[in-house]
């Protein structure tokens, strides 16, 4: 695999911006209060290829949560610190078949056989974070997202305040995974900080370098660091290919070929492994609560490049 052209790229991600500039489908997530002030007019995209190079269009500087996409850099950040088999072994690595925050997917293999890209299984993942107390957990966290941004990341105060007001859904299912023995200890905490590191504000510029730092072997192409053991990148693009765009997943992967994550902030990263990560921000999402734009624009624009890992050319 290589990077892409540059006049490939400025190509296609013009292309995809105009095209979908004028798409008003969908709706901002509502669920948590304070996304659904979001502007839904917001829109920019961003692709940084493994060899640094940084292309843009649109709004690439105002923030939104980063809400379920954290679910992937936590997960990386507990397979660096304690290996792949521990997020094997728990909470699993396999598609629930139910919506993200579903408790009958906690019930039907009593907190097994699920993945840390729904609730259950990311609150559980967020749980095995080492650190000795909630400031020290927590820090760790940011500061490894800010690893893979490249820049210092910050919550959006008032979207953790929205939401931890509201987030009884997701007590309960700390609560059930600790009963059943997934979560060790402090299923509250875990849930708090949880909620926490689903609030960190980014813009397009950052989710398309922390996905290019997943295809460029965990090492940022832009600060040059090397965030996560190269060893252990495929098993982070694995769970994702499998259950990054919630009941989607499939479709996505049918489509585009690319492992990806999606966030109820609106915002969609993708990894076209050995060329490129690409971000798209636009809060309206589908009924399956992806982002319709971010969907119809990363697709373009990978498809353009060759960017899917299984079509060999
Ligand atoms: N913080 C959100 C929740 O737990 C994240 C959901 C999402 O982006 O899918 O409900």
């Amino acid at each position: 695999a290589a990077p892409p052209e540059p006049q490939a790229v400025e190509t296609a991600v013009n292309a995809a911006y105009e095209k979908y500039r004028t798409l008003h489908e969908g709706k901002n997530a509502d669920y948590i209060p304070a996304l659904a002030q979001v502007d839904p007019e917001l829109y920019g995209i961003a692709l940084v290829t493994v060899d640094g190079k940084v292309y843009t269009a649109g709004d690439i500087r105002s923030e939104v949560s980063i809400q379920s996409i954290s679910k992937v850099f936590t997960m990386a950040k507990v397979i660096e610190e304690s290996g792949p088999q521990a997020i094997f072994n728990n909470p699993g690595v396999d598609a629930t078949g139910q919506v993200f925050n579903s408790i009958v997917a906690i019930e039907q293999y009593k907190g097994a056989e699920m993945n840390a890209m729904v609730n259950p299984g990311a609150i559980t993942a967020t749980s095995m974070v080492g650190g000795t107390n909630y400031d020290e957990i927590w820090g760790r966290i940011l500061d490894y997202y800010g690893e893979f941004a490249g820049r210092k990341l910050a919550v959006l105060e008032d979207v953790y305040q929205s939401e931890a007001a509201t987030n009884q859904r997701n007590q309960a299912i700390g609560r059930l995974m600790y009963a059943y023995g997934r979560i060790k200890d402090n299923p509250d905490r875990a849930t708090d900080i949880y909620t926490r590191q689903c609030a960190v504000g980014v813009n397009a510029r950052d989710l398309a370098t922390m996905a290019a730092t997943l295809a460029n072997g965990g090492r940022n192409p832009l600060t040059g660091r090397q965030v996560l053991k190269p060893d252990y990148v495929p098993e982070v693009l694995a769970v994702m290919a499998t259950a990054g765009l919630y009941d989607d997943s499939g479709k996505w992967l049918y489509l585009t070929g690319l492992p990806a994550k999606s966030g109820v902030g609106g915002g969609i990263l993708a990894v076209s492994p050995g060329k490129f990560g690409i971000a798209v921000i636009s809060p309206p999402l589908d009924a399956a609560g992806n982002s319709v734009r971010a969907q119809k624009a990363i697709a373009d624009i990978s498809n353009a490049l060759d960017g899917n890992p299984y079509a060999v050319k």
